[in-house]
């Protein structure tokens, strides 16, 4: 005989946990299933091993979607306050470390903990290791074929994450799953990832991989002011994983290598005070030399006395390194990305329960849907929020 449960959890990550917990506080019979060998292996590794949980400043805006509405229900029903209030009942220590980004004090460790006290509490069952080979609908629900068995259930909920680190065991399962039932998918794309460059701009900048300075990187609809980092690939720092979200292959990103100043007018004020001094030692006041010696030269700008330079130049120097233009030769994917742009189309879902609109007891929450947050806790937010969502329905 099937096995039979209430709710069937497919994924054992941050949203299948967080779901697993809320469906099974309420008395439903849950089992959360993962062909991993364990649960949660991305929020082990996120946050460089920290886990930047949540962000003091969520708000919709900083989440992309094909329909920018679609987060705001789930996000107000269970918002960051919620889940602080998790953390401190769990009694972990933690911190803001930069614009309202919230970490472990400790390990990551500390939140797959708290989402397994939870599950346990909740009676919530948890099953690794388990792959999943067919998916029916089935009468008053869903029948679910394993290699441990099939398991009928009434909700069925696809929290499979995106396609980012296949080696942590990320699939498109989801994304087949909602094919199956006559969902579309927005078109997936590798976001919050790094850029690599072509070899020979890598040789022009050998002597810079370590090296990080604090730009403000812009592209199509997209600008952050955050740190860009060198690095034996291309670029990288937070700076660059933000404005990977905007960029498409072959766009141009510009950035202002010295944001928190106005060059066109510092440099006429620094030649009014020191005209002997030379552009290039100036500059060293903003950049490391290192940085100094890169920009004058991949600008074509010479350094010399300052009172040699006229006005115009002057400004014009200021201009090309506060918009500075840079073509990366890519990305480097999914290998390294930490979330998937795009997924199940939110047109098809309901933004209150995560429901399908189309098949009934259906439900799609966290990453595997089309909704992807910024850097800085957003998308751990965004999958508390919409499988809290779930959770109180199915
Ligand atoms: P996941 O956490 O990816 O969980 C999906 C689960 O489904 C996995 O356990 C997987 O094994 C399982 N699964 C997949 N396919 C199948 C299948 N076919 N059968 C059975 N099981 C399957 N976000 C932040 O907010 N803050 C951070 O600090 C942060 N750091 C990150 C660092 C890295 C290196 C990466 C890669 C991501 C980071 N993220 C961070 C993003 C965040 O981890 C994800 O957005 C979040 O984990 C999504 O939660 P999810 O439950 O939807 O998916």
């Amino acid at each position: 005989l099937p096995e039979r449960v209430d709710v069937l959890v497919i994924g054992a990550g941050a949203a299948g946990l967080m779901c697993a917990a809320a469906a099974g506080q309420r008395g439903r019979s849950v089992l959360v299933l993962d062909h991993a060998n364990k649960v949660g292996k991305k929020i082990l590794m996120s946050g460089g091993g920290r886990c930047n949980f949540t962000n003091l400043y969520t708000s919709p805006e900083n989440f992309y979607s094909d329909n920018p509405h679609f987060c705001k229900s789930a996000l107000a029903r269970y918002s960051q306050w919620d889940f602080i209030a998790l953390v401190e009942k769990h009694g972990i220590a933690y911190h803001e470390k930069t614009l309202g980004q919230l970490f472990c004090d400790n390990k990551s460790r500390d939140i797959v903990d708290l989402l397994l006290a939870e599950c346990r509490t909740a009676k919530a069952q948890i099953r690794t290791r388990c792959a999943i080979s067919a998916v029916r609908a089935a009468e008053a629900g869903y029948r679910v074929e394993t290699t441990m068995g099939t398991v009928v259930c009434e909700s069925l909920v696809v929290a499979t994450g995106g396609l980012s680190i296949p080696t942590m065991g990320a699939t498109g399962f989801g994304y087949d799953i909602a094919r199956q039932f006559g969902l579309d998918i927005v078109p997936t794309r590798a976001a919050l990832v790094p850029f690599t460059q072509h070899k020979r701009q890598l040789d022009r900048q050998s002597s810079l991989p370590g090296t990080s300075l604090a730009v403000t990187a812009s592209c199509a609809e997209g600008s952050f002011h955050e740190q860009m980092l060198f690095t034996h690939r291309g670029l990288s720092g937070p700076a660059i994983l933000q404005i990977s979200s905007h960029w498409r292959e072959g766009q141009a990103v510009t950035f202002d290598l010295a944001p928190d100043r106005n060059l066109a007018d510092w440099l006429p004020q620094r030649r009014q005070q020191s005209p002997e001094s030379h552009l290039h030692s100036v500059l060293a006041e903003v950049w490391s030399k290192k940085l100094v010696q890169f920009f004058l030269l991949r600008a074509e700008i010479t350094s010399r006395p300052l009172k040699q330079v006229t006005e115009a130049e002057l400004q014009q120097i200021g201009d090309k390194l506060q918009r500075w233009k840079l073509v990366p030769a890519g990305s480097e994917g999914y290998r390294t990305a930490e979330v998937t742009l795009g997924g199940v189309n939110t047109a098809q879902v309901s933004s209150r329960t995560m429901e399908c609109k189309t098949q009934a007891g259906l439900y799609f929450v966290g990453e595997v849907l089309d909704v992807t947050g910024w850097l800085g806790g957003f998308n751990f937010q965004w999958a508390w929020a919409s499988a809290h969502a779930a959770g109180e329905v199915v």
